[in-house]
C-alpha cells in the first residue's frame, strides 16, 4: 500500500488565503485583528514559537504585540498585565505561552485570560462550551488536526479513532471534536494514556490514530493494522550528533509505518504549521465578533 503524507503546508496555504480577503474587510471599517503574546522567561523553544507567531500575524497584515516577561515575575503582575489586554479594545486574542515557570500557577493565569479573547481556547467556559458541541474558540492543534483530515478527505464519520494522550491542550479537546455529532467527528474514539495497560491492543484496532503523547518513535508499524490514517502530534528534540544536536521527531515511527498505514503526517511539516494558522483563525474571528458588536451600536 501506498502511505500518503499528509503535508501541513498545502491545508495551511488554504486557510491563510481564505483568511485575507476577512482580514482585509476588517480593514476598511479600521478593525486589524490583533493578538497579544505574554511570555515568561526565557525558554528557548518558546521564544522560536512565540516570533514564528509573530511573523505569521505580520505576513497577514494583522498585529501582534510580545510582552515579554522575566522568569521571576510574581502571578500578581501577570494577572495586572492580563487584566490590561482583557479590557484593551484593540486586543481581539490573547496567548500565554506555555510552559510557565513553575512558580506560577498556570490554571490562575490562564483562567484570567478572558474567555473572549481566548484564542488558545484553554479557558475552562471555552472548554466547556467545546465539550457541549457549540465551540466558541477551538484550542488550535486540535483544530489543524481537523482541518488536515478535512483537507485531505479522510473519513471520520463511524470510524474507530484512538487518541495517545490526553493532555488539556490536545489529547481531552481532540476527543471533545471527534466524538461530536456532527459533520468532521461522529467516530468512536478511545483514549489512552500512560495508565493504559496494552497500548498495542488498542492503537491495532483504530482506523484513525492521533499521536499526541510526547514519547518519540513510540507508535511502530507492529502496532498498527493496515489501512489505517495516522496523525503525528508529536514534536520531540532527539539529542544526536547532527550540526544542530539534535533532529525533530514525532511520536510515530514513521518508517516502520510506510506500506501498511493509508495516509500519515510527516514530523516535522505536518500538524505544527497547522497551529499557528489557526491561531489566525481564531484572532480573526475574535475580530469579527468585535465587528458585529460595532455593528450593533
Ligand atoms: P503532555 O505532556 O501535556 O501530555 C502527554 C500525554 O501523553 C499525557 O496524557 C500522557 O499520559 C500521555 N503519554 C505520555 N507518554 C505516554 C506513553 N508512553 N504511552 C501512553 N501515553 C503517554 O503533552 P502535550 O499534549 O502538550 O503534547 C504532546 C506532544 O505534542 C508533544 O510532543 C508536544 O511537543 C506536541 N505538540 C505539538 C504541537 C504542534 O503544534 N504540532 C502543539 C502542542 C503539542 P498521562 O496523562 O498519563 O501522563
Amino acid at each position: 500500500m501506498d502511505t500518503l503524507l499528509l503535508k501541513g503546508k498545502p491545508v495551511s496555504d488554504s486557510i491563510r488565503l481564505a483568511l485575507e480577503p476577512r482580514v482585509q474587510s476588517l480593514k476598511e471599517i479600521g478593525i486589524i485583528p490583533k493578538l497579544a503574546a505574554v511570555i515568561v522567561g526565557d525558554d528557548p523553544a518558546s521564544q522560536v514559537y512565540v516570533r514564528n507567531k509573530a511573523r505569521a500575524f505580520e505576513n497577514l497584515q494583522c498585529e501582534s504585540d510580545t510582552h515579554r516577561l522575566d522568569t521571576d515575575i510574581t502571578v500578581e503582575e501577570v494577572l495586572t498585565l492580563l487584566d490590561t489586554l482583557n479590557n484593551d479594545a484593540a486586543v481581539h486574542g490573547i496567548l500565554v505561552q506555555l510552559p510557565l515557570p513553575t512558580q506560577l500557577d498556570s490554571k490562575t493565569i490562564l483562567h484570567a485570560v478572558s474567555p473572549k479573547k481566548d484564542v488558545d481556547g484553554f479557558h475552562p467556559e471555552n472548554l466547556g462550551l467545546l465539550l457541549e458541541g457549540n465551540p466558541n474558540f477551538i484550542p488550535c492543534t486540535p483544530y489543524g488536526v481537523l482541518e488536515i483530515l478535512k483537507y485531505y478527505e479522510i473519513p471520520v464519520s463511524g470510524r474507530h479513532a484512538v487518541i495517545v494522550g490526553r493532555s488539556n491542550i490536545v489529547g481531552k479537546p481532540m476527543f471533545a471534536l471527534l466524538a461530536q455529532k456532527f459533520e468532521m467527528g461522529n467516530a468512536t474514539v478511545t483514549i489512552c494514556h500512560t495508565g493504559t495497560k496494552d497500548l498495542a491492543a488498542h492503537t491495532e484496532r483504530a482506523d484513525i490514530i492521533i499521536a499526541a503523547a510526547g514519547a518519540p518513535n513510540m507508535i511502530t508499524g507492529n502496532m498498527i493494522k493496515e489501512g489505517v490514517d495516522i496523525i503525528d502530534v508529536g514534536i520531540n528534540r532527539v539529542e544526536d550528533d547532527s550540526e544542530k544536536g539534535y533532529t525533530l521527531v514525532g511520536d510515530v515511527n514513521r518508517e516502520s509505518v510506510m506500506g501498511i498505514a493509508n495516509s500519515v503526517t510527516p514530523v516535522p511539516g505536518g500538524v505544527g504549521p497547522m497551529t499557528i494558522t489557526m491561531l489566525l483563525v481564531n484572532t480573526v474571528n475574535s475580530a469579527e465578533k468585535c465587528r458585529k458588536l460595532i455593528a450593533c451600536h
